[in-house]
């Protein structure tokens, strides 16, 4: 299907074919199970296979449901959208379902685009909101781009963080939205406290939308509902979700937005069906998403992800001074970035600079690499030309499961800091094979 990515699978050995999934577990064909810290991207926050969700797909699945016949008024996304309302408030009274998250982005770009009738889109440094065409004329990686152009027009970059650069890039009135991640899932970037809150009042003054993308972060990611949440005031106009209201088992999207945004789109009956598409509101998608907001509940994962989280933390910000690579743990809930740093000592300084000169992006394997060989720990690089991991495991994960993490990740640290050691032999191998291929391949998210 795509022997590229097979082949950048078959470097790193994640040439794995899963057999069972269950929870926060996974195991291969040949029964080794593993602790799964990717999280399928983060589409799996309240596990794999909960039975919650399962049932209520077979259930649906064993009636005669009518699904996606479009000239209806279906009552799955009707209880859906107010499950969502329930959580978010805001006065986001109104929702349009989506196949994924970038779909979402496209629905925003579009209602900003048509509501303040401005053609401009402001967005962060380093954003990704998703690889469609208008979702990657927002994309801060360079590297997703090429080839690709030309995208939409008028959209400019701020850095992520930087009140004064997006008043700046406001004044000029032009520009319909600016769409951030409260959390930047590249590098798992956070804001200064009050960023979004003001972001938003800066948007508001100068008369554009501010759009949340809490793709990623959102849906008990961060220990609160929304990654917004954690901050007063925050007053979104559109805010988009995806991932993890699927379950981890039917794709589904939702745009919420506030109704004068909704008006100035769907003005008409002429303009009723103006932005919309065949599978937006399937029957099955809307039942995932009530299930797994449901499930989220039943086993209080909110609360769950903010104590693991810390425990993490906790263990992690404890090993920064045993370990000369470790430069800085952040994050918030169960999204955390693990960023390495050149070290003090001469000998690592060594190793350090050759892998950085053979690749820029390798270091980080060097830990995601024993963690899956050694540990069986499935964790991902967060991002191109960053020295930094990321862990955004099912929010089910309990104290063991830290437990685990933990060892492993200080055993890694361990040897990594033997310079010569057989993790440096690995790297210099996987750099040889970097440096004669040349290869780009962008890091998904
Ligand atoms: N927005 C954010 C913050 C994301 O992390 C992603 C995907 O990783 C997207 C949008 C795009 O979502 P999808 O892959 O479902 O199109």
């Amino acid at each position: 299907m795509n022997p590229q990515w097979a082949r950048v699978l078959r470097t790193i050995g994640f040439d794995r074919t899963f057999a069972k999934a269950q929870g926060q577990y996974l195991w291969d064909v040949e029964g080794n199970k593993y602790l799964d810290f990717l999280g399928g991207y983060a589409v799996a926050n309240i596990g794999r296979n909960h039975p919650t969700v399962r049932r209520a797909l077979v259930d649906l699945l064993q009636t005669d449901h009518p699904s996606m016949v479009q000239f209806e008024t279906p009552l799955l996304s009707g209880l859906l959208a107010e499950e969502l309302k329930k959580r978010i408030g805001r006065g986001l009274d109104y929702v349009f379902f989506t196949n994924s998250g970038t779909e979402g982005i496209e629905a925003a770009i579009k209602f900003a685009k048509c509501s303040t009738g401005r053609p401009g889109i402001v967005f962060a440094a380093k954003a990704f909101h998703g690889l469609s065409s208008g979702s990657l004329s927002i994309n801060g990686d360079e590297g997703f781009r090429d080839g690709f152009g030309p995208l939409l027009p008028h959209c400019r970059s701020v850095p992520f963080d930087d009140l004064p650069a997006l008043e700046h890039a406001l004044v000029s009135h032009d520009v319909a939205a600016f769409i951030v991640e409260p959390i930047q899932g590249k590098g798992v970037n956070m804001p200064s406290p009050g960023y979004l809150a003001e972001a938003a009042r800066i948007c508001h003054r100068h008369g554009s939308l501010f759009v949340v993308d809490e793709v990623q972060t959102g849906i008990g990611r961060t220990g609160r509902f929304l990654a917004i949440d954690h901050e007063e005031g925050v007053e979104p106009d559109i805010i988009v979700l995806a991932k993890a209201l699927s379950g981890a088992h039917v794709p589904v999207g939702a745009v919420l937005s506030k109704r004068s945004v909704w008006d100035q789109v769907f003005s008409s009956m002429e303009r009723a069906i103006v932005h919309s598409s065949t599978f937006h509101q399937g029957s099955l998608a809307m039942m995932a998403g009530l299930a797994s907001l449901k499930a989220l509940d039943e086993d209080d994962l909110v609360a769950n992800a903010k104590r693991m989280g810390q425990l993490l933390m906790d263990g992690l910000h404890a090993m920064k001074s045993k370990f000369e690579f470790i430069h800085n743990v952040r994050g918030r809930g169960l999204m955390i970035g693990l960023e390495f740093g050149p070290p003090r000592s001469l000998a690592l300084r060594t190793g350090w600079s050759l892998i950085h000169a053979m690749d820029d992006n390798l270091f980080p394997q060097a830990v995601v690499l024993p963690l899956m060989d050694d540990h069986r720990i499935i964790t991902q690089v967060a991002g191109h030309h960053i020295d930094v991991i990321k862990l955004i495991p099912p929010l089910c994960i309990n104290e063991d499961d830290v437990r685990w993490f933990l060892s492993g990740f200080e055993d890694v640290m361990r040897k990594l800091h033997q310079f010569p050691g057989p993790i440096w032999e690995v790297l210099k191998k996987l750099g040889k094979h970097a440096v004669t291929k040349r290869s780009r391949e962008p890091v998904p998210n």
